[in-house]
């Protein structure tokens, strides 16, 4: 990060003087095409190059609008690129609505990246990398979670919050260079990762991931979407399909096998309406366990096995409409675990250290079977042998070929 300081004393907005106890940061991108610093900041300190318009946000009202926000990112006259702290971190900007409206300037530090056309990739690599510094740095400044909801936000999802005017940044730009606000904000994580926040738990191995990673992907999920299903699952079960929630194992007397066998042979019956969590989701309510009864009896499957429970679930997501878009739309982890979290398993604690712990299991998930998956392509190596005018020879030679062991071989026409 190239942080520098040039602050906005001739604003209205720092002539009025109020502070905020910053709750998180909002990140905005300037909407013209324009990448250099010095037509937001000035006057020229040496390095940003001379404003010719001197339209830049340091004076009274900028362009006749009561604006000001706390730091600008993009490029120094030399085309380097930069960031200048234009207000103090804990100065109420005027960055997500005019004047004084908005709540979101009572709580967010702002930082606007300069736009430039939109397609450079070189730039906005440069850019989107210096704008995670800047909030890694910010979040350890003002002890700010980024996996905490809305700690981290774009303009437009402050819009949908509530708290911000209705703009598109920087939503607009990230998704044309394959980022988004939460790439961005799991960026500011990785960053963070070292500097004290507690590291993310990972799920212990299970002998039954695998298989259940391959199932719910052969559904048609997508990575995110499958990882933030196992991560509940693991929370939920330690992706254990016999899982008598343990509290009730006490009191029902049952252990997970024990339990299951009685259920499958029909000595215990109180299965549906004994309130134990049980199985790979901790299936709880009277009528989802009576649902699941009824799917393993008529698959003719015991209770406690997987395969049956993988469909039944599957069966039962179709019904949670929010959540089965999310997943089918999945960008992140975080954002098909947290979906999963509060909108399907749904237990009494959906706060943010229950997501964080679930979305860090999920992650753990992606990680081991998605990097294992696509590291190791299959190499081919390809022999062409030549053309034959007759058609009648090409094949002839294809059959020695082929006699010879090599089951690959084709023919390729162009008549
Ligand atoms: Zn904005």
């Amino acid at each position: 990060m190239n942080l520098r300081k040039l602050i906005f004393t001739n604003n209205a907005c720092y002539k009025a003087g109020r502070t905020i106890i910053p709750k998180g940061i909002m990140v905005h991108s300037t909407g013209a095409n324009n990448p250099n610093l010095r037509r937001y900041v000035g006057p020229d300190d040496g390095l940003l190059g001379k404003n010719q318009y001197n339209n830049h946000w340091n004076q009274d009202k900028p362009g006749g609008r009561q604006v000001c926000v706390h730091a600008f990112i993009g490029k120094l006259a030399d085309g380097s690129i930069a960031t200048y702290q234009t207000l103090p971190w804990n100065h109420r900007g005027w960055h997500c609505a005019s004047g004084s409206k908005g709540s979101g300037n009572d709580t967010h530090i702002s930082i606007e990246i300069c736009e430039d056309a939109l397609t450079d990739v070189s730039y906005f690599k440069a850019v989107y990398k210096e704008a995670t510094e800047l909030c890694a740095y910010l979040c350890k400044e003002y002890k700010l979670d980024p996996a905490v909801d809305g700690v981290i936000i774009g303009h437009f999802e402050g819009h949908k919050r509530g708290i911000a005017s209705n703009h598109a940044d920087p939503g607009h730009w990230f998704p044309k260079h394959g980022k988004s606000m939460d790439t961005f904000r799991s960026d500011v994580q990785k960053l963070l990762a070292d500097s004290g926040l507690p590291k993310p738990e990972t799920p212990t191995s299970t002998p039954n991931e695998e298989a259940i990673w391959n199932h719910l992907t052969g559904k048609g999920l997508n990575a995110f979407a499958v990882a933030g299903i196992m991560g509940n699952l693991y929370a939920e079960s330690g992706l254990k399909p016999t899982n008598l929630q343990n509290s009730y194992e006490k009191s029902l007397g049952y252990t997970d096998a024990g339990y299951t066998a009685a259920v499958d042979n029909g000595s215990y019956t109180n299965f549906v309406k004994d309130r134990a969590g049980y199985g790979l989701a901790q299936w709880t309510f009277w009528s989802r366990k009576q649902a699941l009864l009824d799917f393993a009896k008529a698959a003719g499957k015991s209770i406690g096995d997987m395969t049956m429970q993988l469909d039944f679930l599957w069966k039962e997501l179709q019904a949670y409409k929010a959540v089965m878009s999310t997943l089918k739309s999945a960008t992140s982890v975080k954002q098909a675990s947290d979906a999963v979290l509060t909108g399907y398993e749904k237990p009494a604690d959906q706060g943010d250290t229950a997501k964080r712990k679930r979305a860090g299991y999920s992650q753990g998930y992606y990680d081991k079977y998605v990097k294992t998956v696509t590291s190791t392509p299959k190499k081919h190596y390809c022999i062409q042998v030549g053309a034959f005018s007759v058609k009648a020879n090409a094949e002839a030679f294809l059959a020695k070929v082929k006699a010879s062991g090599f089951t690959d071989a084709f023919i390729k026409y162009s008549e």
